[in-house]
């Protein structure tokens, strides 16, 4: 195994190496303040985890905290760099268990509070632009050649309710090998994505790199359970791809996992008070009602109603959802892909 230069660094066979990446923010300023008291003339701060296997194997690249109000990735892959020995690593690892830093120290759950820019959702990015387009352009130039395949790990945001599943990119150059990936994971529903601009999406259509993204956890909330889940995924992952074993058993062989095309979103068309009348992960029948609409008199505006049969992915159970907000994601059984 040879000495790995990323980052700037030089990291030996055999070792783990801790430390903070600073993104060039060039003479960004008032908009570059990275959080209250740190400003950008150091580069915009994420720690960084790299591990330098013992032998030969696949890079993989495991991000958290792309949306910060999303929490159970963080500590999951914290505790992931922790254990993970090199000396029983084929291969190399660059764990990042918080990429939006500015959005986690001042809880801003979605976007990066600079410049509002979705780090799932506006790549690439540029290099003399706002905080989130050098962040996404850091990610093209400097991290992304040196990936062989790359995990994202998200969950419901503020007001959300989901069951865990995982994104994988339709892509035909990367579809079979990411989707056998996600095979591996203990998550029950697999979900075709045609997402370009993400972070895994856009490396997955645009640079050939497969990849996943798993959503877990939900509400604003970091339970236990889901970042042992999370972990466990990780190291899932890793063993399927060559890099280390996972512990035998950790492979739920006994679960349900079902594969769709997509998942649809339905979203509201005017400004209401939403509420919801089915819960995440449960079936629906053609003509349900799964919520409906009412202005602040309390008078209906209208009700949403299942098009067809399907399985509820997501609920909304936020009361404001205004022009453009989600109400449900739901996944129709006639785009379930069976096996
Ligand atoms: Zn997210």
């Amino acid at each position: 195994m040879d000495n790995w230069r990323i980052f700037g660094e030089t990291i030996a066979p055999c070792e783990t190496r801790r430390m903070t990446l600073r993104v060039p923010m060039g003479d960004i300023e008032n908009r570059g303040e990275v959080y209250p008291g740190r400003r950008t003339s150091r580069g915009y701060e994420m720690p960084a985890i790299i591990v330098n296997g013992a032998r030969p194997g696949k890079t993989l690249l495991v991000t958290a905290g792309i949306h910060a109000g999303e929490f159970n990735g963080t500590p999951a892959v914290i505790r992931v760099g922790r254990e993970l020995d090199p000396a029983e690593t084929s291969g190399r690892v660059i764990l990042l268990p918080c990429v939006n830093t500015s959005g986690f120290w001042t809880l801003h759950p979605r976007t990066l509070p600079e410049d509002d820019f979705n780090l799932n959702g506006q790549y690439p990015g540029k290099p003399d632009g706002t905080v989130g387009e050098r962040l996404a352009d850091f990610f093209v130039r400097e991290v992304f050649p040196q990936v062989d395949f790359m995990l994202d790990l998200h969950g419901g945001s503020r007001g959300e309710r989901m069951t865990p599943l995982v994104f994988f990119p339709t892509h035909p150059k990367v579809r079979e090998e990411a989707l056998s990936a996600a095979m591996a994971l203990n998550v029950g529903f697999l979900v075709e994505s045609r997402a370009t601009k993400g972070q895994y999406s856009y490396a997955a259509h645009d640079l050939d790199i497969p990849g996943l993204l798993i959503e877990r956890g939900d509400g604003y909330f970091c339970e236990r359970e889901w970042v042992e889940a999370d972990r466990r995924d990780i190291l899932l992952l890793m063993d399927h791809l060559g890099i280390c074993k996972a512990p035998v058993g950790m492979f739920d062989a006994a679960l349900n996992r079902r594969i769709f095309r997509e998942a649809v979103y339905l979203e509201s068309d005017v400004d209401g008070l939403w509420i919801p009348a089915v819960k995440a992960n449960t079936p629906v029948k053609a003509g349900a009602l799964l919520g409906a609409v009412y202005d602040f008199y309390g008078e209906p505006i209208r009700e949403v109603r299942a098009e067809r049969d399907g399985h509820v992915l997501y609920v909304n159970t936020s009361l404001s959802t205004p022009v453009g907000e989600f109400h449900v994601a739901v996944a129709w059984a006639d785009s379930e892909v069976k096996m």
